[in-house]
């Protein structure tokens, strides 16, 4: 379990920073998952649990890396054609018993290994057969159309380093070396929780005032893609006593707890209080926007992360904070999100010690991508994460963007990536 203790961020009513809330969520929250084995195409999306060093070379020796003839280079002349026996022929699979003498070609195919003497091929398209003889124009590099053994993977080297998240191209390098099974991180177990009188599963009748629970959905779809286990805690009324025992209850058996609203200042915000009293806060209010009252510390030892309740707040939480700290949980090495760059369509004013996540449209035009928010920006409006492309980050020194000027974009799909 990863040791937390007391922190005075978490009071005193200063806003911590995003670097320094993942400053200490690297110094505070350590890899719990356990390493298990499993099947090449099951390590899809599994963090690599040790480094992957190669066993052989890849390829084992050279070969021809395309249908044509293998050639000794010097046996070519630089400007004329030149016209060689053919003698031998080397397919897939089916090498050339034989090395093969000067003034000779041989026939080969591509992946048919390089005949003993050879150093170069000519394409076929760069030949003409006639009988028994190859015809082969001027104007061929040295060493050209031939894989040199080794030449995507050495044998000894690290081809993957331990906290990789694994994905079909690392399948299949693995595969590559011959691996049928690879060592990776056991999922991690999250328990996922909304908390709110007004909250209402979806489904059931909905009195007045009610809302039905979306963050839940939200939350343990992302989690879910990023491979956690995911344990659905349900709606937790606003009763202290209510939300302190199912989160200590949760907290036996879980790598992580997750939930969303309650977090605020407001007499009815008890998730906090929770967590202060059966652990400690790493630190609460953030200086991002969306998402400032997230929340984060342990309780009983299994860490928390307490998002905000409005939807948006919540997603924009998940993926600073949370998404980071799954990370260290799961023993996997940081991945920072792609950051595309787009010149605003828009003007924002901001304060400058917050970090603003803004929703925008992207669009290619001839100049680059130009992004235009979406003009309905409450944390409340779900519809603005479903009809945006992306997530303009304004950095906290901006107080004022104008139109044209240059700005990062984080795609959404990246954000549950
Ligand atoms: P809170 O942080 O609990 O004050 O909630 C802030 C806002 O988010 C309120 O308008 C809540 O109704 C809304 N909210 C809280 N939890 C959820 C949820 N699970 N799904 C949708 N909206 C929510
Ligand atoms: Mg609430």
């Amino acid at each position: 379990m990863a040791q937390l203790t007391n922190d005075c961020f978490a009071f005193g009513g200063r806003l911590l920073s995003l670097p320094d809330a993942l400053t200490l969520i690297a110094e505070r929250f350590v890899c719990v998952a356990g390493v298990e084995d499993v099947e090449l195409l099951a390590a899809d999306g599994r963090v690599l649990a040790v480094d992957l060093v190669a066993p052989l070379n890849v390829p084992g020796e050279g070969n021809s890396a395309v249908d044509g003839f293998a050639v000794y280079f010097d046996d070519l002349s630089p400007d004329t054609e030149t016209t060689l026996p053919v003698a031998g022929r080397a397919t897939a699979g089916h090498p050339l018993a034989l090395g093969l003498p000067r003034g000779v070609a041989a026939r080969v195919f591509t992946g048919a290994l390089m005949p003993e003497g050879p150093d170069t091929v000519v394409m076929q398209e760069d030949c003409s057969i006639e009988g028994a003889r190859v015809r082969i124009r001027p104007g061929i590099r040295r060493g050209a159309n031939r894989r040199l053994a080794g030449e995507d993977v050495r044998a000894g080297s690290v081809v993957l380093r331990a906290g990789r998240r694994l994905g079909p191209p690392e399948v299949g390098l693995a595969a590559s070396l011959g691996r049928t099974t690879l060592p990776v991180r056991r999922r991690l177990l999250v328990a996922v929780f909304s908390t709110g009188d007004e909250v209402a599963e979806p489904g059931a009748p909905l009195t007045r005032g009610q809302i039905y629970d979306s963050n839940r959905f939200m939350v343990a779809a992302m989690l879910r893609r990023a491979g956690a286990l995911v344990t659905d805690g349900g709606i937790l009324p606003d009763r202290p006593e209510r939300i302190r025992a199912a989160l200590a209850d949760a907290a036996a058996a879980h790598d992580l707890l997750l939930t969303s609203g309650g977090v605020s200042t407001g007499e009815e915000d008890h998730v906090r209080e929770a967590i202060e009293s059966l652990g400690a806060l790493t630190f609460w209010r953030l200086g991002i926007k969306p998402g400032r009252p997230v929340a984060v510390g342990a309780v009983r030892g299994t860490p928390l992360v307490g998002l905000p309740g409005n939807p948006v707040a919540a997603m924009v939480t998940y993926m600073a904070v949370a998404r980071p700290l799954l990370a260290a949980l799961g023993g996997e090495q940081p991945r920072p999100l792609r950051r595309l760059a787009a010149t605003a369509a828009f003007s924002y004013r901001k304060k400058p010690d917050r970090r603003e996540y803004v929703r925008v449209s992207l669009s290619e035009t001839a100049e680059g991508l130009l992004a235009t928010c979406f003009p309905r920006d409450g944390a409340g409006i779900l519809t603005s994460l479903t009809e945006s492309d992306a997530l303009a980050e304004l950095p906290e020194a901006m107080t004022e963007l104008s139109p044209g000027a240059a700005i990062a974009c984080l795609p959404l799909g990246a954000l549950y990536d």
